[in-house]
């Protein structure tokens, strides 16, 4: 959140002369004292309410200015937010309703200037499922002070800029919690054995195992090729931002929920203690998908994204034609796709999640394609674009997936 935050407040000059050093700083100063006497210091965001967290528009908590209305000037809230994670940082973000302008966005300090504390009053830490190192907490403001930052009225985009820098984390996430699962599992079939064999030399373990790191590979190349598309702001960059950021949230996110599972199984019983590192992943998993908006609403952001901006649309599909080209089935599939999403909206938003699956396996298969070797990419496209692969993981066809070689690669040693 605290990354997300500094594109915002590096436009607010005189904010960021305040705190822009201390934003950057990669050390953590965990003082609980005012932001003038820190060293470094963490932002968090305030969006949902309790009537709604993916309809920001239904916020209702309202801001009244101190003195002057408008951008840089000192308002007092008075509301509630329902999510309020990381509520130790240094201040937050949140999104509020003026009188005069409608939604706007505020940074609201923990500590005033003058070295009393504001007026936000946390009211519960979350009972979660998972998640436990990150507390999430329920607030009140109370004539809480703020800095309306960004433009009057604009309160949404405003906030939603940082939360496309938040849903790429969680892509990245994700990926490194299917990773380090993968590599959980690759440690435990090595030297666990059953029927007179280590789990690792079982064919069928070694179908699993195979699927599994065909995928975890597939999502760190996606989220990595996403973070390097958020260092430039060129359109073809621009374009694989703005469609593929939520659309990895959406598909990554979500398959890291089912394979944490399959890899729990992986270690038996064991996996099941909770107490365990398995467990402890598989818990962690869900969060992903919800926060930062959750499933649907990645679907239809990926629809908004295509239809107020078609032309990044025919960017994103050239970029990923010059490499699905050299491949029969990634063509037909690019070429039937770039067809689906020229439907009326309606059409389109009962088939977003169908869609936006396809559009990132076939971004993921061109990745493989450009970064990984011919063995991996072959394994992904063979599997993931033929009807045989099923519903669970596992189901290869030796003949088409070169097992020996995914695993080998998976196995660093
Ligand atoms: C651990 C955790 C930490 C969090 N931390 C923060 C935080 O720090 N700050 C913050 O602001 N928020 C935070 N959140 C809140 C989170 O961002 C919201 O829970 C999330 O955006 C969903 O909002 P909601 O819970 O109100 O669900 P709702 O908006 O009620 O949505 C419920 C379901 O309806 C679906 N849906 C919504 N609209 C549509 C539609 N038009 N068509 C089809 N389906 C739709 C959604 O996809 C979802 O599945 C946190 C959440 C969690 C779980």
């Amino acid at each position: 959140m605290t990354l997300g935050s500094i594109p915002l407040i590096q436009r607010e000059p005189e904010l960021w002369a305040k705190i822009g050093e201390k934003l950057l700083s990669t050390e953590y100063d965990e003082r609980d004292v005012p932001i003038a006497q820190k060293k470094s210091i963490w932002l968090g965001m305030g969006m949902t309410e309790k009537q709604g967290g993916s309809d920001v528009r239904a916020n209702e908590t309202i801001a009244v200015p101190v003195a002057e209305t408008g951008r840089g000037k000192a308002y007092l809230l008075t509301g509630h937010k329902w999510f309020f994670s990381a509520p130790m940082c240094d201040a937050h973000l949140v999104v509020a309703k003026t009188e005069q302008d409608g939604l706007a966005c505020f940074f609201v300090p923990r500590w005033l200037e003058d070295g009393t504390k504001n007026q936000i009053q946390v009211q519960r830490l979350k009972e979660k499922v998972g998640n436990r190192s990150n507390s999430s907490s329920e607030v009140e403001f109370k004539n809480a002070w703020g800095i309306m930052i960004g433009e009057a009225g604009r309160g949404i985009p405003t906030i939603i800029e940082m939360a496309n820098y938040t849903r790429l984390t969680c892509s990245v996430g994700s990926s490194a919690m299917l990773r380090q699962a993968l590599v959980q599992c690759i440690a435990y079939t090595r030297q666990r054995q059953a029927f007179g064999k280590h789990l690792i030399d079982q064919p069928l373990m070694r179908a699993v195992l195979a699927d599994l790191a065909l995928e975890s590979e597939a999502a760190t190349q996606l989220s990595f090729h996403l973070a390097q598309c958020y260092e430039s702001d060129d359109a073809l960059s621009v374009a694989w931002k703005r469609i593929m950021t939520p659309a990895a949230k959406f598909w990554i996110c979500k398959r890291a929920v089912e394979l944490t599972g399959e890899m729990m199984e992986v270690f038996g019983g064991n996996g099941y203690v909770d107490n365990g590192i398995m467990a402890r992943i598989f818990k962690e998993a869900p969060v992903n998908t919800i926060w930062e908006g959750s499933g649907n609403v990645m679907c239809l952001d990926v629809l908004r994204a295509i239809g107020r901006d078609p032309e990044s649309m025919e960017v994103l599909f050239k970029d990923l034609a010059s490499t699905a080209s050299t491949d029969k089935a990634l063509q037909t599939e690019l070429q039937d796709l770039f067809r689906l999403f020229h439907q009326s909206p309606e059409d389109l938003q009962f088939m977003g999640r169908s869609l936006v699956s396809r559009l990132t396996l076939l971004a993921q298969a061109v990745l493989l394609k450009r970064y990984a070797p011919d063995y991996v990419a072959n394994g992904f496209i063979q599997s993931r674009f033929s009807a045989k692969h099923g519903q669970v993981v596992g189901m290869l066809d030796a003949k088409m997936v070169d097992i020996e070689r995914v695993l080998e690669r998976a196995f660093a040693s």
